[in-house]
């Protein structure tokens, strides 16, 4: 008897209709299988697409400098509609269901509220009740905190979720049913070029989705690498009678060794580039005329860090006459004003002139591991963009990759750009 986790996200809960599709998905996989066996079955969902926004609208209207332990105590209530809807559209398919709520099971935070992480969650009870043949469905994105409060795990948190219920049972396999059938080159709704990969190692999906390929949170990423979870990204918009997911028709997140197997029996390439991806989410700080010191650096990102604003890009120019120079650096739009307001409160003991900020950027990154051995990657990606006539802002790498900053209104053109460069783009 295998234990599968499914995880459906907000489009594929958008509405009873949608619901209904999920049921029969998830009935077919914990159906008896032709040799008599059959899998138990935890399912884990997002609130319907469109509500975690909304319900996050009302925070703000309610009180813009909202608490976030009664933010929490909101935004959860998305996936805890979805989860007693599907438990419901199951039983009306003649299933054994029910729900299973983040304080019910428990699943145990630490940390801050609105961006918790997990820290265990207790098995036993929604092991016992899958073995006895009941579909276990859990809202995904929320859990417990260590003084009993509603928690919930930051944007796009239903995938950590899903790893980390299918670390605690030790699942065979954690399924992620969303909106595209796999995980692509690049954002297939940008380029319709996009090749479907068969596989993906942790790393470089842990790279992609760390610099904005939204289609897995990068914690779970992180997670399934730790744990060791067998992590499948798939369609939920399939057929209805369409077979349990146990043939992998998705994306098989895998170990190096593993790659090295499919490359070896001819089933993947070897890629110098295994994607790009785009983030619009990120906002420019200037800082002009800063002391050319020691010290002057650390006094501007410390009082960021202890707010738990994470810089991204940093740029310090080379000083210029008088000992001052310009330092340029990226942090997440939504924590843009509460930056510029701590660095104005600091201005006297930094010592910088102005403060210049532009939300208009976007940060394209080229992303694969064989760009450990090989040379050359960079340098492709500045002439394909400069052809282009698109400026570069600023420029980040890391071992497997290279990330750029441009202006936002040339997202879309850089992204189709650089696909074609590095030869990702499928034949017709
Ligand atoms: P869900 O609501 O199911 O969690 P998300 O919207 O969070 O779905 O993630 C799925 C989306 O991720 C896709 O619709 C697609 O536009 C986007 N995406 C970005 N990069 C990629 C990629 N490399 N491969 C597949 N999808 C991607
Ligand atoms: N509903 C939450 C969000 O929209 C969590 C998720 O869907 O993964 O961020
Ligand atoms: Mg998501």
């Amino acid at each position: 008897m295998a234990r599968i986790v499914m995880k459906f996200g907000g489009t594929s809960m958008a509405g009873t209709e949608r619901i209904r599709r999920v049921a029969s998905i998830v009935r077919a996989q914990a159906a008896p299988k032709p040799d008599g066996t059959r899998d138990s079955v935890a399912v884990v969902v997002s609130a319907m697409a469109g509500e975690t926004d909304r319900l996050v609208n009302f925070c703000r209207e309610a009180n813009p400098l909202y608490d976030p332990a009664e933010y929490d105590v909101v935004v959860a209530s998305g996936e805890q509609v979805t989860s007693g809807l599907l438990a419901l559209t199951l039983q009306s398919l003649g299933c054994k269901a029910r729900s299973w709520l983040g304080w019910q099971l428990p699943i145990q935070t630490i940390e801050a509220h609105a961006k918790a992480r997990i820290d265990k969650i207790d098995a036993p009870g929604l092991i016992a009740a899958m073995e006895a043949g009941e579909i276990a469905v859990i809202p995904g994105f929320q859990g417990v905190s260590e003084d009993d409060r509603v928690t919930t795990l930051g944007r796009g948190g239903s995938d950590t979720s899903a790893v980390a219920v299918a670390a605690a049972i030790r699942a065979d396999r954690c399924d992620i049913y969303t909106d595209v059938d796999g995980v692509y080159t690049t954002d297939p709704r940008i380029v319709a070029k996009a090749k479907k990969q068969k596989a993906v190692t942790y790393e470089e999906m842990l790279e992609l989705a760390s610099v904005g390929a939204k289609v897995l949170q990068t914690r779970s990423v992180g997670l399934a690498m730790k744990e060791g979870v067998r992590v499948q990204v798939l369609s939920s918009f399939i057929g209805e009678g369409a077979p349990p997911a146990d043939d992998l028709p998705g994306t098989m997140i895998v170990s190096d060794a593993e790659m090295d197997e499919l490359v070896e029996n001819g089933l993947m390439e070897r890629q110098l580039v295994t994607g790009i991806a785009h983030d619009k989410n990120e906002a420019k700080i200037i800082l002009t005329r800063v002391p050319d010191r020691p010290g002057a650096v650390a006094n501007i990102f410390e009082p960021l860090a202890a707010a738990s604003i994470n810089v991204d890009m940093i740029i310090q120019n080379v000083g210029r006459d008088k000992g001052e120079t310009d330092v340029t650096f990226t942090v997440p739009q939504s924590d843009l004003a509460r930056a510029q307001a701590l660095l104005e409160d600091r201005r006297d003991a930094i010592g910088f002139n102005r403060i210049i900020t532009d939300s208009k950027i976007a940060k394209i990154s080229v992303v694969g591991v064989g760009m450990k051995s090989h040379a050359g990657v960079a340098s492709t990606m500045f002439r394909s963009l400069s052809d282009r006539g698109i400026n570069i802002q600023a420029i980040s790498t890391s071992e497997i990759k290279v990330s750029v900053m441009i202006d936002e209104d040339e997202t879309e053109l850089a992204v189709r750009v650089l696909h074609t460069a590095y030869g990702l783009d499928a034949k017709d």
